[in-house]
């Protein structure tokens, strides 16, 4: 029986965290914290916090920090992500989120935050073929650019606080996915 791994996963648009997660909870039965799959299902349910987020997201901006923050402590106190870990996916996106999650978890509660990289102009030829209803040419962009500006922070300061682990993320979903669980096996 594998371990309960803690994991912040994080990867441009298109770096194909969506898929890697999928695997990586089968593999080691850990929760599936997916910020925006909660977003859009509170959309989908068409709730007036729903109404709200949407106005973000269909323009390409983050959802505020402190909105977020909150959704994810309360998911992260429920009984099945304390008994089984987590994976965090799409969250934190800024270097306030982070700095969030860590006070709330404490260092220890977190056993790594992996990065996937895949280059800009490979997940731009990626995004270009899926198609996705918020996938139009600018907002894409902006999302681009917000992980640039405001998610690779993020991804370093987990670095600072000794973290952080890089993978190459160009491949087939069999190569990344090896990859992330010799990582993963490694330091957990
Ligand atoms: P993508 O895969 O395109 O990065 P996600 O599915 O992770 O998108 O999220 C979709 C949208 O939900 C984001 O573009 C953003 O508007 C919002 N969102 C998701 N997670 C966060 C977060 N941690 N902070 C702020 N906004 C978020």
């Amino acid at each position: 029986m594998s371990k309960r791994v803690r994991l912040v996963i994080f990867g441009r648009q298109g770096a194909g965290k969506g898929t890697q997660c999928a695997l990586l909870i089968e593999r080691y039965g850990a929760v599936h914290i997916s910020t925006g799959d909660i977003l859009r299902a509170a959309v989908a349910e068409g709730t007036e916090f729903g109404r709200k987020a949407n106005e973000y997201m269909s323009a390409g901006n983050l959802v505020p920090d402190e909105v977020i923050i909150g959704i994810v402590k309360d998911r992260l106190a429920k009984d099945d992500v304390v008994a089984h870990g987590f994976l965090l996916d799409g969250f934190p996106r800024t270097e306030a989120q982070a700095r969030a999650l860590v006070e709330t978890l404490g260092a220890s509660g977190i056993d790594l935050a992996v990065n996937i990289d895949v280059p800009l102009p490979v997940v731009r030829e990626r995004i270009a073929g899926r198609g996705r209803s918020d996938d139009n040419a600018e907002a894409v962009e902006r999302r681009l650019q917000d992980y640039e500006d405001k998610t690779m922070p993020a991804v370093r300061w987990f670095g600072t606080i000794g973290k952080l682990v890089e993978i190459d993320g160009v491949g087939t979903e069999a190569e990344v996915f090896g990859r992330l669980t010799e990582v993963i096996d490694t330091h957990i």
